[in-house]
């Protein structure tokens, strides 16, 4: 039998002829035209008034701690359910990540947690969208925006996701997306800043650009360029912006695969979880979700290893998630974890991730369900 792998680029023809374009220009490094064409795509699908290509998540979640001025006593909260990324970029900058709980329904970060975490030193709160799925953004904002604690979205898994008809990514001053080849659309290793706050939009492509205004430069603004800031190198060669723009042009061709598997796994599973005892994800009224990913929580750990296995003698891969970070041992080095997370420890141990992408056939799709409502829990 073939293998049904977990994740897969999908393949929509348009990146080679893109590459080839660029490999026949002059211009490979960054900000070229397509560039700025993925720039206009993505600005497109999130509704961001600005916004800039950088080379992975985890460096515009760094551009964002750059453009907060954070640093050495400054605490910033984050959930302990989460990718390294969403508290490296925090300690990047010698501040320190407060791990926090998520919401057991649908394990975004909690509220309550929240505000139980707030000291006179948080100066913001990144949050993630877990499986592309809104977190409490209102609630959020009822605590955060009185006290000027600024809210930044790791947007990672939402891409194309809403809240009440917003996209996701337009809630924060800042928001940051990812191109990395797990993601629904790729370039390989790949990111985004969307600037929703105009405030912070100048400065963030002098940070991007080596804390140079090159980008006035180029617009004509300035007669020369210089160091003007602090800064990194965080733009992406035009050769991933080719790929990316590809794949942004198929951004509804994309979705729509993703989410006939994801809408078949919500059809057909609900019968065998409701006998066996496994919860299925829910999404909340008013949540626009992109299929980003389909998760269950079984019963138990025994569980979570079980299934995996189950599937992988049938040549299905799937896959559990985030090891919490209060667990991790940077988690415990870098970080303080006000109140325990056990929320967060149960999906650890026991969430399962099914193969999603768009590349799965209808036949892939029924193996996988065959598969995995011939799981017996023994937890
Ligand atoms: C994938 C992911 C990241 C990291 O993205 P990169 O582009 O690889 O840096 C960060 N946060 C979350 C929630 C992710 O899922």
């Amino acid at each position: 039998m073939t293998l049904i792998r977990f994740s897969e680029p999908f393949r929509t023809h348009r990146e080679l002829p893109a590459v080839q374009q660029v490999l026949q220009s002059p211009v490979w490094h960054g900000d070229g035209e397509f560039t700025r064409r993925a720039t206009s795509l993505l600005m497109g699908i999130t509704g961001a008034g600005h916004a800039l290509l950088t080379t992975s998540c985890t460096h515009a979640l760094e551009l964002a701690g750059v453009l907060l001025e954070l640093g050495p006593g400054d605490e910033v909260i984050c959930p302990s359910f989460t990718f390294s990324s969403t508290a490296t970029a925090i300690a990047a900058r010698g501040a320190t990540p407060v791990l926090v709980d998520v919401r057991a329904d649908t394990l975004n970060i909690d509220v309550a947690a929240v505000e139980a975490a707030l000291t006179p030193r948080t100066r913001a709160v990144y949050v993630v969208h877990y499986g592309g799925i809104a977190v409490d953004v209102e609630a959020l904002a009822e605590i955060l925006e009185p006290r000027g604690i600024a809210l930044v979205e790791d947007n990672a898994h939402g891409l194309g996701g809403s809240w009440r008809e917003r996209p996701l990514g337009s809630f924060g001053c800042l928001a940051a997306q990812s191109f990395h080849d797990t993601k629904n659309v790729t370039s390989g290793e790949g990111g985004a800043l969307l600037v929703n706050d105009v405030q912070f939009a100048e400065r963030a492509e002098v940070v991007r650009e080596k804390g140079t205004n090159r980008a006035r430069f180029l617009r004509g603004q300035v007669d020369k360029y210089t160091w003007v800031d602090h800064g990194s190198s965080y733009l992406p060669s035009d050769l991933l912006a080719a790929v990316l723009t590809a794949q942004l042009e198929s951004f509804d061709e994309i979705q729509a695969l993703r989410h006939r598997v994801w809408d078949a796994y919500a059809e057909h599973l609900p019968a065998w979880a409701g006998e066996v005892g496994v919860d299925l994800m829910s999404i909340p009224e008013g949540a626009g979700h992109p299929a980003h990913l389909y998760f269950l929580m079984m019963p138990s750990g025994l569980d979570q290893a079980g299934l995996i296995g189950h599937l992988r003698q049938r040549d299905i891969v799937a896959a559990f998630h985030y090891q919490a970070l209060d667990q991790a041992p940077a988690g415990h080095l870098l970080c303080r974890t006000p109140a325990p997370c056990p929320v967060s420890a149960r999906a650890s141990e026991r969430l399962v991730r099914l193969p999603l992408h768009a590349g799965l056939s209808g036949d892939d799709v029924e193996r996988i369900l065959e598969g995995v409502t011939s799981y017996r829990p023994r937890g």
